[in-house]
C-alpha cells in the first residue's frame, strides 16, 4: 500500500481507471484529502498575463498595473495551480526543508503541461544561485524536469544572492537589476523558449529571465509555472 506523500499517514487509494490510463498527474502520489488541497487553475479563463486564477479571461489587476506603470512587456504566464497555503507548505518543505522526494507529487502535471505548451521549445528553468545551490543541493524546478530535455541556458550572477538584496534600502532593491546572465557560447537565436519557474510571485524573476533570452534573439517565450 502506498502512503500519501504530501500527510505521509493516508494511504492512497489506487484507482484502476488512473492506472489504467496512466494519467499523468499529482494524482498518484496523493491521498484524497491532499488532492482537494491544491487548486487547479482552468487556462480557459486565467488571467493571460501571468496565469493567475479567474472566474473570466481578461488581464489581471496586478498585470493591468504592469502595463500601465512600467514600459515593461506583459508575460505569458501559464500557472498549473493557486498558490494558497497547502501550496505555501509544499514549497516550504521541498525548497526550504529541502525534501527532494516531494519533486514528485508535481513533476507528471508539470511535464504534462510542458507537452502542451512546448512543443519544438526549448525548455529553460530559472536557475538558483551558487549559494542556495550549496544549502539545498538541487534546484527546485530542474527537480520538477527530471527525465526531459531542457537546457539550463542561464546562471545566477556570481554577486547576486537574495541575502545581499534584503540588506539594501527598499528603493534600491525595487530598482531590481538583472540577476541573470546566458551561459558562454549558446546560440538561442530565432529559437521559440518555454521558461519554468516554481512560483509566479510578482513576475519579476520570469521578467528578468526573459529579458537576458530577448537578448539572446529569441524567437518567442513563454512561461509556465507551478503555482499563482
Ligand atoms: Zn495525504
Ligand atoms: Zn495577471
Amino acid at each position: 500500500m502506498k502512503i500519501c506523500l504530501f500527510c505521509q499517514q493516508n494511504s492512497i487509494e489506487s484507482n484502476l481507471f488512473e492506472w489504467l490510463f496512466d494519467f499523468a498527474s499529482h494524482e498518484k502520489y496523493l491521498c484524497q484529502t491532499c488532492r482537494q488541497l491544491f487548486v487547479p487553475i482552468d487556462p480557459q479563463t486565467a488571467c493571460p498575463g501571468c496565469g493567475r486564477k479567474q472566474s473570466v479571461r481578461k488581464l489581471c489587476r496586478d498585470c493591468q498595473c504592469w502595463i500601465k506603470n512600467s514600459s515593461r512587456q506583459l508575460l505569458n504566464n501559464r500557472a498549473l495551480f493557486c498558490y494558497n497555503l497547502p501550496m505555501k507548505n509544499f514549497f516550504e518543505r521541498y525548497k526550504f526543508r529541502g525534501d527532494y522526494q516531494l519533486r514528485l507529487i508535481f513533476q507528471r502535471r508539470i511535464q504534462q503541461a510542458i507537452k502542451q505548451l512546448g512543443n519544438k521549445r526549448v525548455i529553460i528553468p530559472v536557475p538558483v544561485s551558487a549559494t542556495t545551490w550549496q544549502q539545498r543541493g538541487f534546484n527546485q524546478v530542474e527537480g520538477f524536469l527530471e527525465g526531459i530535455d531542457y537546457l539550463a541556458a542561464l546562471t545566477v550572477k556570481p554577486d547576486f544572492s537574495k541575502d545581499s538584496q534584503s540588506h539594501k534600502k527598499r528603493r534600491q532593491r525595487l530598482a531590481s537589476p538583472q540577476p541573470f546572465t546566458l551561459k558562454p557560447q549558446l546560440n538561442l537565436q530565432q529559437q521559440a523558449c518555454l521558461l519554468i519557474d516554481d512560483v509566479y510571485t510578482t513576475g519579476r524573476t520570469l521578467y528578468h529571465a526573459s529579458k537576458v533570452l530577448q537578448n539572446a534573439g529569441v524567437s518567442s517565450i513563454k512561461s509556465l509555472t507551478l503555482a499563482r
